[in-house]
């Protein structure tokens, strides 16, 4: 069907391959994926595009093997889902999957969503004994008409489609929850810059197209029962296949009162690298949430379709990840403030 924005898209696509001189055969998405592989001449910074993976937080040994599935030709979307397996499942990271911090009552309750090239999308929120959340949110996204499943029925779901029931609380994650759970006397947890980990990851693959993923445990000792913005599509992460994708790491209560991600999508729609749009997310929630000596933290990455990425706290101590031109780098993000709890 042809609505009137991809109508109207068309069209345009249709007049400027005319006045280009391409021929009519040429599908929209074809023209589209070409214009995006020309660097702009207008941004000496821009570059051809490449295959190229970005992700929150250290995790070279996710973006590695995410980058060999796009080497080997497969799509963005098969690409985040591996990086992000690759957290979920290591048990030494406290804020991802198998191995995160339980809520206040010491049940672990993973959030996470998918987006891919196609704009779609899949989430799964407050999903207990599933190791592999971001692979559920894959299978909404497939496999049934909704967007986002959520606790018991998620669960349910995840069981009916072949996922196995285990137990997320490890032995380490057990004893930290027991300790804080001595020192606390049952007071409710704290937003701090501590605890927050999540990892979004954003691709672009062989053929331009864009994806991104997003998963988390959550807010360590958060009350039982809440959500934050992780698996929540425009909080969390946002991709659009004709601009570009951002996720987002830090206290989920600032992210989604923000709608954060979709913010600094938009902000690239509408000519801000990047960076820029990163930087004004930022200034967005400090601007409506912050005040002096505040200790919370919230950091975004994002990546337009020609590459350019761009990263920015609210705190330092945020990093990122980006594989791009055969190199698998860490990165220190710029941000808007000191820590007040550093020197
Ligand atoms: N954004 C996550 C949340 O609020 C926390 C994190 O980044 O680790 O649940």
């Amino acid at each position: 069907m042809l609505n009137r924005r991809s109508f109207f898209n068309h069209s345009l696509t249709a007049s400027l391959a005319a006045f280009l001189g391409f021929t009519q055969c040429e599908s929209p998405a074809q023209t589209e994926n070409t214009a995006a592989a020309t660097p702009s001449k207008s941004n000496p910074n821009s570059k051809a595009v490449t295959p190229a993976i970005i992700a929150t937080w250290p995790h070279k040994e996710a973006t590695g093997p995410a980058m060999d599935v796009i080497q080997e030709g497969r799509s963005a979307l098969d690409a985040v889902e591996a990086c992000a397996r690759i957290v979920e499942a290591d048990p030494m990271d406290q804020s991802v999957g198998y191995g995160g911090l339980p809520d206040a009552a010491g049940n672990v309750t993973l959030d996470a969503c998918i987006m891919s090239a196609d704009g779609k999308a899949g989430a799964v929120t407050y999903l207990q004994h599933i190791k592999h959340p971001i692979s559920v949110a894959r299978k909404v996204m497939e496999e049934t008409i909704h967007v986002m499943l959520s606790g018991e029925g998620a669960l349910q779901f995840a069981l009916e489609q072949g996922f196995e029931k285990e137990d997320m609380l490890t032995p380490k994650a057990k004893e930290k929850w027991e300790k804080w759970k001595a020192e606390n006397k049952g007071a409710p947890a704290k937003a701090n810059i501590d605890q927050h980990d999540t990892i979004g990851v954003l691709a672009i693959d062989k053929d331009g197209n864009m994806s991104g993923a997003c998963t988390t445990s959550g807010m360590a000792y958060k009350v039982p029962g809440r959500v934050g913005d992780s698996p929540i599509i425009g909080a969390g992460l946002y991709v659009d296949n004709e601009v570009g994708g951002a996720c987002a790491t830090g206290v989920g209560e600032l992210v989604m009162t923000t709608l954060g991600s979709f913010l600094v999508v938009e902000l690239m729609r509408q000519g801000k690298t990047p960076q820029e749009a990163c930087e004004a997310a930022v200034q967005r929630i400090a601007d409506r949430h912050l005040k002096e000596g505040d200790d919370l933290q919230v950091g975004f990455i994002a990546m337009n379709k020609k590459g350019e990425h761009g990263a920015y706290s609210i705190l330092n101590g945020f990093s990122y990840t980006l594989h791009q031109d055969d190199q698998n780098e860490i990165h220190e993000a710029t941000f808007m403030m000191m820590n007040p709890n550093q020197e």
